[in-house]
């Protein structure tokens, strides 16, 4: 069972919550990630333009984000794929899963991080094909039942 938005087993405010607090810094681009995916779920839009790695920010602003925040109906997070880390750059491949209407789509993305001043960031991601949830799937909530019997 997940407790935390990302998938997690530990609770939001153990697990997401103290990197949006500023309690805490991600020592790896998962843990950057799997923050930045609660923080979409939470609405934190400062956490996320702070998370941004500034080189490539373009005109994305806190406004921007929290509409995307608020627009999106994200229903749980599946990293992929994790290669190993090289010393500051980093690779994690995920689905942020989402609902549409009566169905439940993926982002999938393999999104690369940077380490600037010992401070990872988000750089930019690779969008792979979407992805559509089955009914007899694992529903990725992470209630471990099949997705016709949860969320779908
Ligand atoms: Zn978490
Ligand atoms: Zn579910």
């Amino acid at each position: 069972m997940s407790l935390c938005h990302c998938g997690g087993p530990l609770p939001f405010e153990r697990c997401c919550q103290p990197f949006h607090l500023g309690k805490a810094l991600a020592t790896t681009p998962e843990q950057l990630m799997r923050s930045r995916y609660s923080a979409f779920v939470t609405a934190q839009a400062s956490y996320l333009l702070t998370t941004h790695d500034p080189e490539t920010r373009q005109g994305l602003t806190e406004q921007v984000l929290k509409q995307s925040c608020e627009e999106s109906d994200f229903v749980g997070l599946q990293i992929t794929d994790v290669p190993p880390c090289e010393q500051d750059e980093g690779v994690v491949e995920f689905r942020a899963w989402y609902r549409q209407g009566k169905e439940i789509l993926a982002l999938w993305e393999r999104s690369r991080f940077r380490r600037l001043e010992s401070r990872w960031y988000y750089h930019s991601g690779e969008i792979q094909p979407a992805v559509k949830l089955g009914r007899n799937d694992l529903c990725p909530c992470g209630s471990g039942k099949k997705a016709k019997k949860c969320c779908l």
